[in-house]
């Protein structure tokens, strides 16, 4: 999301698709990451209390844009479950079968290569959906509506998404994300949405800054040299790192406006 960047954080929809150059350089800086996006092993079981899928067997789930599998991994551990784990670059699925088989978790985990704008699922065959860091490329409105029909009834529904924690905020950080991503809201205006579109909010909780910082951008950053150094400093390189550094910059001054939000719902029977 590089102004058409996709792999990264809170990064806007792409309205084009980036072109394979930069798509081959976007992976190759967060491909060597433990994630793409900010999160936190902690914050995923905590979405998990809350779905309140603990102690059930069998479960079907989703894991959506699911990039090296961050997320994917501590739901193999937390859950009973097998996990389809989705993103359409099968670079980011090769290292999450890797990591999978190095813990144990093979036999929990399979991966999928498909656009999470047309999913294979059958209706109603999925226990729960998992989508940390990624609905915004589709939008987050148009996701919940599109990935509703696959939930079984009562199925669970999880998914983090750039979120306002004020009502107000310094004009730079809003013109910055309206631009971006202009479905950028507070957590009480994408809570209703949920329940406009048939799910029941069980909870909510916004990232804390570890989940940016410390497991995010540090590790990022700490990339970047050899990054640089691997494609001898291109233009195009030097415009990635570049662009990745504004948007830490903006972070670090603006932490306490926004971040991510982490909803969990049910989906309410039809
Ligand atoms: N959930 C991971 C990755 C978040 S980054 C984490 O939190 O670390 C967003 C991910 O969405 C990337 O892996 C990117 O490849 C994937 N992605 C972007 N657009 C997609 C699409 N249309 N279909 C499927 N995956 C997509």
């Amino acid at each position: 999301m590089l102004d058409g960047r996709l792999l990264l954080t809170a990064k806007p929809t792409y309205q084009t698709a980036p072109g394979m150059n930069e798509l081959k350089l976007l992976f190759d800086l967060h491909g060597d990451g433990e994630r793409q996006g900010p999160g936190g092993e902690e914050e995923t079981r905590l979405a998990v209390t809350l779905s309140g899928l603990r102690g059930e067997r069998g479960l079907k789930i989703a894991d959506i844009g699911c990039g090296t599998g961050a997320s994917t991994l501590v739901l193999a551990r937390a859950l009973d479950a097998q996990i389809t784990a989705v993103d359409f670059l099968p670079g980011f699925l090769a290292r999450l079968e890797a990591a999978a088989r190095r813990d144990g978790l093979g036999a929990r985990i399979e991966t999928l290569a498909a656009s999470m704008d047309a999913l294979p699922f059958d209706e109603g065959s999925l226990d729960a959906i998992w989508s940390e860091g990624a609905i915004y490329n589709i939008g987050f409105e148009t996701g919940i509506q599109a990935w509703r029909r696959f939930l079984k009834p009562g199925g669970v529904l999880a998914v983090s998404e750039l979120t306002w924690l004020t009502a107000e905020r310094p004009a730079e950080l809003n013109d910055h994300w309206a631009a971006e991503y202009p479905e950028v809201a507070t957590a009480g205006a994408k809570l209703s949405q949920l329940e406009v579109h048939g799910y029941v909010p069980l909870g909510y909780f916004p990232l804390p800054r570890a989940c940016w910082l410390d497991t995010y951008y540090r590790p990022l950053q700490g990339r970047f040299e050899s990054f640089l150094e691997r494609h001898n400093r291109s233009a195009a390189a030097q415009a990635v790192v570049a662009a990745e550094q504004a948007e830490i910059s903006l972070y670090e001054r603006y932490a306490d406006f926004v971040s991510y939000g982490y909803y969990v719902a049910r989906k309410l029977a039809d």
